[in-house]
């Protein structure tokens, strides 16, 4: 079962979902509602909420995700990572969590949906050292940006860009970026059938060309 709301959201944001993609979006929530009567994955639990903040939100920075290789940091049940992988074939995304529990959901769900482009990694994002950096390394609520750059800066590519998920304008956050970094922008996302304010907060290197 597809959904019109989601077809049609995703169509805003650009997305032509394809029959398969939109079936493995439903199924992701799906397996996330019977999952979560097991154990404590999401709050969101009504279907047409879950479409507009966890799938369309997910999707809304789709635009930003470029090169192959992207790692979601505090990924949770998921997102951004596994909304992004289903649209995104042929990137690599990592899906990187400090909760054990979270990552056996995901691996799960990515073997079921058939997403070789899904991979989990169960650790801090500080303690991570990957054999190799990332293009984009993303995040949705975990914690101030500062603290974002510190623990994930490592793991991104020279020239990459660090992208935290945010709701209102995060200006308080933004003035206290670790020396080496500097803001490339902020974007102001709309997220289809969401009223409600989201930001992208982009950040690079320093000596990084904007
Ligand atoms: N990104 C998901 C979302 O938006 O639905 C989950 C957000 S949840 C509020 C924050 C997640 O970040 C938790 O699953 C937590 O375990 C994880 N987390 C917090 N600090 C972390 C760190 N230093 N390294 C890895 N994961 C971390």
């Amino acid at each position: 079962m597809s959904d019109p709301t989601l077809i049609a959201g995703a169509a805003q944001l650009g997305i032509e979902l394809s029959g398969a993609q939109a079936q493995q979006l439903i199924r992701l929530l799906d397996e996330l509602d019977d999952w979560n009567q097991r154990m404590n994955l999401t709050a969101i639990k009504e279907r047409s909420a879950q479409i507009s903040k966890h799938l369309l939100d997910s999707l809304s920075v789709q635009p930003f995700v470029q090169g192959e290789r992207v790692l979601d940091v505090g990924t949770g049940a998921g997102f951004p990572g596994m909304p992004l992988a289903i649209v995104n074939p042929s990137k690599q995304f990592v899906l990187l969590d400090s909760t054990a529990k979270k990552l056996k959901f995901i691996d799960h769900t990515a073997q079921l949906l058939e997403l070789p482009n899904v991979q989990t990694v169960h650790t801090r994002a500080e303690n991570f050292r990957p054999a190799q950096r990332f293009d984009i390394v993303l995040s949705r609520a975990v914690g101030p940006v500062e603290q974002f750059v510190k623990w994930a800066g490592h793991l991104v590519v020279g020239g990459g860009r660090l992208l935290a998920m945010k709701g209102r304008h995060p200006e308080a956050e933004l003035g206290k970026l670790p020396s080496g970094w500097k803001l490339a922008a902020v974007h102001r996302l709309n997220v289809p059938t969401l009223d409600e304010e989201r930001h992208l907060v982009e950040i690079c290197r320093s000596h990084d060309r904007l």
